[in-house]
């Protein structure tokens, strides 16, 4: 257990580990000789570990972003490779037929489909359209004059946001 007011023992180390961090990125050049030999300036190692705390600020973001990325793959329900590719920006409707999903999905209780795919619909909000797809629970209509719309099945069948037109 530590006393209270104890001093934590790492800023030094943590110092170094900024530096390192510094050479590595190619923002500051390691030199055995001189100045770094006698330990850098107080104002700045200050100055490095506050570039290299944003440095790592920024690399934990995109982290939490790729981690948040392949969350969504796994709670996927849909057609993964749909995913995959809308994830590398094409678009690709599907389902693909041969990932886990949509497998799964084919020998699954049939997921609820209220409209008939090529069916036209209608809504107070978009006016009319024509039921293009469904994905999971999604359901996908070619509006008229507003264009693609996903809309979650159970909301639509809830709210009652299509009738046939
Ligand atoms: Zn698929």
């Amino acid at each position: 257990m530590l006393a209270a007011g104890a001093e934590l023992p790492a800023r030094p180390a943590a110092t170094t580990a900024a530096l390192v961090r510094l050479v590595d990125l190619g923002a500051a050049v390691w030199e055995p000789s001189a100045a770094t030999c006698a330990g850098p300036a107080r104002s700045t190692s200050t100055a490095a570990v506050a570039a290299s705390e944003a440095e790592t600020r920024r690399e934990d973001e995109v982290e939490r972003s790729r981690l948040d990325m392949m969350r969504r793959y796994a709670e996927h329900t849909g057609c993964r490779r749909s995913f995959l590719l809308s994830y590398f920006g094409q678009a690709y409707p599907g389902p693909c037929g041969n990932c886990d999903n949509d497998l799964a999905a084919t020998t699954e209780e049939p997921a609820l489909e209220p409209f008939a795919v090529g069916e036209r619909v209608t809504s107070e909000r978009w006016g009319e359209g024509t039921v293009q797809r469904y994905d999971g629970d999604q359901l996908t209509v070619l509006f008229d004059e507003h264009g693609y719309r996903d809309l979650l099945v159970p909301l639509v069948v809830e709210r009652q946001l299509l009738r046939r037109a």
